[in-house]
């Protein structure tokens, strides 16, 4: 233990550590209490927003306590940026997976056994294996920290039944170590989950606020979704961007027609060879292609912290999804922009997701059930998330259980003019379609009945012969669309959840056909709008400033040349650009500008060990910017 005892003779406390090491003044509003109750030797689990910090929390009392810290860890990738991290802040750190020779692998364990590493990451398919255990066995270990532990629970989307051996690891311990799980999921099953599964002895379990507020929401409902996209990435082009489709072959259109249109972009989903993912997502990562287009196969284990912005080709299959890939922007902490680009096909997609889910093969028939009406009842929630005209942070915290403002004013229908529309006639002539063909019909049937469409189906049903039939011909189909989504979320219709998706009349409907009900809603002035204001707002506040100030002309050459000294610096390193400073690292260099080592100290996220390795640079580089 000749790396613990050099530790303990260094007698920092935590503060120190988060400076020296990190280079942070403060902690952030849980890290502290997570910090001091695994300390004192509870269990803990902490739910905290992407972004948060949740690493830290287990990272510096892995360096106060007295033993070996292991880190369960789900995938390669985030185990390497950990670990990378953690050595350019110097620490020793090591990592035990699959992507590591048998030599290299022994080698490791050689010098975890000699104490070398006070924090190592293990994929949790090694816990059970025999020289694993030997070693784990004869060492003392301090505590088992669970990151990502959302994947121990079947409810999750990310299960991964190495998790369910930890507890069973655990056990096999000479003396308990201090147990602490972390993830950002926050509902009530993968919380429970987490806690049997892992048996977690009397946690203190911690959930802070899940807002982001330095995220901009915005639904965007267009025609032409290529276009709206290709428009966006036009005025945001120094930027770093991920955009998600909700299949491969969509990945693949997009990703080659965005090539033809001149932008630099790669693509990611599971229909890709091992080797040209990591490519493709190493490409990203280190800057080298500022856009990946991908499925939802992307983005677990991305920490890259300067994503400016997440699009959404197409509508994900529930808030659970859209908020983890949504939340991949501003891990920063900087300004980022996360639109969703709506079409009604999502719907249909999404649904032919949830019918052939084989992720379940292995639930009985009832329980399988459950899991596919639960899912569809998710995507209904999803769904109303497109068209509701409320603040959409509000509508994503008030589902998973938090009450926000019900203004934010950073978000597409926060920011957006509306008017109120009396809409009472469609709304009757949607119901009197749903009663005249009793109830039997899905919602594209009623209203390309009551649109006047000629299609087959149509046809076939005979709904050409209702007596709605084009009575609202003159009405766009979207807004149709939008009616009748209101008058689900109203419950004045209600959509069935089998496979049918089938609009039934409900106890309320009848209300609607009494004299004098009307029905109001409230509807963007123009469906453009939110769009632009995105546009807008991205041009006008580049670098997210206190106060909401922007950078001089100047500085934006210091950022520029400062980012250009980082890519040269991570080339020699080998490490993704934002490890060896973050965005936000840069842009409080740009206002400081530092002209000696101490004034570049109070620089957020400058730490002694980086200071020692890179600061005289980034100081020569800063001088000649001083007023
Ligand atoms: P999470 O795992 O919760 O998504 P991370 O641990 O990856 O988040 O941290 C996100 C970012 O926040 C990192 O760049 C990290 O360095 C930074 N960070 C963490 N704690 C602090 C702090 N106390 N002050 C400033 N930045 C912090
Ligand atoms: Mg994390
Ligand atoms: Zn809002």
């Amino acid at each position: 233990m000749e790396r613990n005892q050099e530790r303990a003779e260094e007698h920092l406390d935590k503060y120190e550590i988060l400076k020296k090491y990190f280079g942070y003044d403060t902690f952030r509003n849980s890290q502290e209490t997570l910090i001091d109750h695994i300390l004192a030797g509870k269990d803990t689990l902490g739910i905290m927003p992407t972004g948060a910090g949740k690493s830290l929390c287990y990272q510096i009392p892995a360096l106060l306590m007295d033993g070996i810290t292991l880190v369960i860890s789900p995938l390669i990738s985030l185990m390497k940026d950990q670990v990378g991290s953690l050595n350019q802040a110097g620490i020793h750190a090591a990592f035990l997976n699959s992507s590591l020779t048998i030599g290299q692998y022994y080698k490791a364990l050689g010098f975890a056994r000699e104490g070398r590493y006070p924090i190592i990451y293990v994929a949790p398919e090694r816990l059970m294996t025999e020289e694993f255990l030997d070693f784990a066995l004869n060492s003392k270990i301090a505590m088992v920290a669970v990151d990502e532990a959302h994947c121990v629970s079947q409810w999750g989307q990310d299960f991964r039944p190495g998790y369910l051996k930890i507890a069973e690891f655990i056990e096999k311990l000479p003396k308990r170590p201090v147990v602490s799980a972390f993830t950002a999921t926050a509902t009530k099953e993968v919380r429970d989950d987490i806690i049997d599964m892992l048996m977690l002895r009397s946690p203190l379990v911690l959930t802070t606020g899940f807002d982001r507020s330095n995220l901009y929401f915005g639904v965007v409902t267009v025609r032409d979704r290529y276009a709206a996209i290709q428009n966006y990435l036009r005025m945001h082009k120094e930027d770093s961007g991920i955009i998600y489709c909700l299949t491969r072959k969509q990945v693949e259109e997009v990703c080659e027609r965005l090539i033809k249109d001149g932008f630099s972009v790669t693509r990611y989903h599971a229909g890709l060879g091992d080797a040209e993912r990591q490519k493709n997502q190493d490409d990203f990562i280190y800057d080298r292609t500022p856009l990946i287009v991908c499925t939802s196969a992307f983005g677990m284990g991305i920490d890259k912290s300067n994503v400016r912005f997440v699009l959404h080709y197409g509508m994900p299959k529930n808030i659970e999804s859209y908020y983890q890939e949504a939340g991949r922007a501003g891990r920063d902490g900087e300004p980022a922009e996360c639109i969703l680009y709506y079409s009604s096909r999502d719907v249909i997609t999404n649904q032919l997701f949830i019918d052939n889910n084989q992720d379940n093969d292995e639930l009985d028939d009832v329980t399988r059930a459950i899991v596919k009406e639960r899912d569809r009842e998710r995507l209904k929630k999803m769904t109303f998330y497109c068209f509701t005209n409320e603040c959409l942070r509000d509508y994503i915290l008030r589902y998973f259980g938090e009450y926000g403002s019900n203004y934010c004013g950073n978000c597409s229908n926060c920011l957006t003019q509306f008017e109120q529309v009396d809409v009472t006639e469609i709304a009757r002539t949607l119901v009197g379609c749903v009663e005249s063909s009793r109830q039997r019909y899905g919602t594209t049937v009623i209203i390309d009945t009551v649109h006047g469409a000629s299609t087959a189906r149509i046809k076939n049903y005979r709904m050409d012969e209702n007596p709605y039939y084009g009575s609202l011909a003159q009405i766009q189909a979207y807004r149709l669309r939008q009616v009748l989504n209101h008058l689900q979320m109203e419950e004045y219709l209600l959509v069935t959840n089998d496979d049918y998706a089938i609009v039934k009349l409900t106890a309320k409907s009848k209300e609607l056909l009494e004299e004098g009900r009307q029905i109001v809603m409230k509807l963007a002035k123009e469906s453009e709008r939110p769009l632009k204001e995105a546009q807008d707002r991205g041009r006008g506040r580049k670098k997210g400033l206190p106060g909401g100030a922007s950078f001089t002309k100047q500085e934006e050459t210091l950022f520029e040349k400062l980012r250009a000294l980082r890519t040269e610096i991570a080339r020699e390193e080998k490490v993704p650009p934002y490890i060896v400073f973050s965005d936000k690292t840069l842009t409080h260099m740009c206002v400081v500008k530092p002209e000696d080592k101490q004034e570049m100290m109070t620089v957020s996220g400058v730490g002694e060990f980086k200071f020692e390795k890179y600061g005289e640079r980034f100081l020569a580089c800063i001088k000649g910017f001083h007023r």
